[in-house]
């Protein structure tokens, strides 16, 4: 199928453009001055909650307006590619997705109870899975849940919770079987939709390179109680729930990073065609040009990826390898555009002023979260390469 016959159906070019004018109302000085104060972007995640953009992806019975993950991800491209670019992104991504573990094993009570209020936006919540001592091998999350009557408590640590100064919910995974009785690793985990009580859970922010606008935190559990009916679905399965949503997650970051790559793009393009020095704009040197041209190829091939993997997925067909890859191309060519950018805008790259040093340390974050280039290439080397799996 072709871009157009994708990406530029009528309802996705509205879609595409009510974004954009949402977005525009918010631009490179308020982001600027946020990420200046370390402040939450809440009048940007107000105006996307009331616009009833958090359902996007969400069924219509819990009021969401029930597309797909295609629509979803030309969503965040836009908000992407906005002036708020990862911040934009990061302050509604976990809305968008995070929660489909509810929809796919919640209860029709917890969804009829949780899901409003999120897609109204009266709940923000956060997603706690990474931990200090295990990183990218989740099944080794130390942070347990135990059974004790009506409840279970949960003690431990999680590392680089964003949002969570400013949410009252956590999609929390904690072991509730021991590692050594499972009979496999990724047993014996449970997912919890649950609440951030002030009286157990501290919170606290670690100071990062960027997206200053949104907080990532380490989150101490210190006997958090959790009601039964908070978890989700069956005891002991929450990794392979969380699995369930990955592929759509790994869509949705890559279209951010393609949305942020495209907004360096055409801030370099505007300058390399306004600055003079020699006597003639900058981008009349193929040195700048070129390298511009590799942006543009190199994203577009991204998006096409992204966009195939969100068609495989939204029709119910494996996506692991497409997801992973989009995932993976998209970080690299982002990652292109805005070191290309900094480049072309020479001393003026890294003043504020021009927002590029901005966008460049947010862009870093992608190559590593939510996950990093090894583990996807580790990932597409068994699974599609059939070679032996190195992790
Ligand atoms: C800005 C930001 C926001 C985040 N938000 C959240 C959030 O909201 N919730 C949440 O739960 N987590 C969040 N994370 C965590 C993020 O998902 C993890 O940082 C990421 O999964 C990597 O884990 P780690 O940093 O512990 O890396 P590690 O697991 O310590 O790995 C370090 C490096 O070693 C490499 N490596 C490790 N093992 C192998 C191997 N076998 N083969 C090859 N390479 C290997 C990795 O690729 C990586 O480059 C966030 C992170 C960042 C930076």
């Amino acid at each position: 199928m072709s871009y157009a016959a994708i990406a530029d159906t009528p309802d996705r070019v509205a879609l595409r453009e009510a974004i954009r004018s949402l977005c525009d109302r918010f631009d490179d000085a308020y982001w600027a001055e946020l990420d200046r104060t370390h402040t939450f972007p809440a009048a940007f995640a107000d105006a996307i909650a009331s616009a009833g953009w958090l359902g996007i992806a969400m069924p219509p019975e819990y009021g969401g307006a029930g597309l797909g993950v295609t629509e979803a991800a030309i969503m965040m491209q836009t908000i992407g590619a906005s002036a708020g670019a990862f911040a934009a992104c990061s302050t509604v991504h976990i809305n968008i997705f995070g929660l489909h573990s509810v929809v796919r094993h919640g209860s029709e009570q917890q969804k009829r109870d949780w899901l409003p209020k999120v897609i109204s936006g009266q709940w923000r919540t956060c997603f706690g899975v990474t931990e200090p001592d295990a990183g990218l091998d989740t099944a080794r999350i130390k942070t347990r849940a135990v059974r004790e009557g009506d409840h279970y408590v949960v003690h431990g640590q999680k590392i680089w919770t964003s949002t969570a100064q400013h949410s009252q919910k956590v999609l929390l995974l904690a072991r509730t079987t021991p590692i050594e009785q499972c009979a496999r690793p990724i047993d014996g985990l449970s997912l919890f939709f649950t609440d951030l009580d002030p009286a157990t859970v501290r919170i606290t922010e670690i100071p990062k390179m960027g997206r200053h606008a949104v907080d990532s935190n380490q989150v101490f559990y210190d006997g958090l109680k959790v009601p039964l009916d908070h978890l989700i679905g069956v005891e002991g399965k929450g990794f392979r729930y969380i699995l369930d949503s990955l592929n759509a997650e790994r869509i949705l970051n890559a279209a951010e990073v393609i949305g942020m790559g495209r907004r360096c793009l055409a801030v370099a393009v505007r300058y390399a065609s306004e600055r003079v020095v020699f006597g003639r704009p900058i981008g009349m040197n193929q040195s700048i040009q070129h390298p511009l041209a590799q942006c543009w190829s190199e994203l577009y091939a991204a998006e096409l990826m992204t966009l195939h993997a969100a068609q495989l997925c939204d029709t119910q067909q494996p996506c692991g390898a497409q997801a992973n890859a989009a995932k993976y191309l998209a970080a690299d060519a982002g990652f292109h555009a805005a070191d290309r950018a900094m480049r072309t805008l020479g001393g003026m790259g890294y003043a504020a002023e021009f927002h590029v040093e901005r966008y460049f340390r947010e862009m870093m974050a992608t190559q590593l979260a939510p996950v990093s280039r090894e583990m996807i290439l580790c990932h597409i080397a068994e699974r599609e390469l059939g070679l032996p799996k190195s992790y």
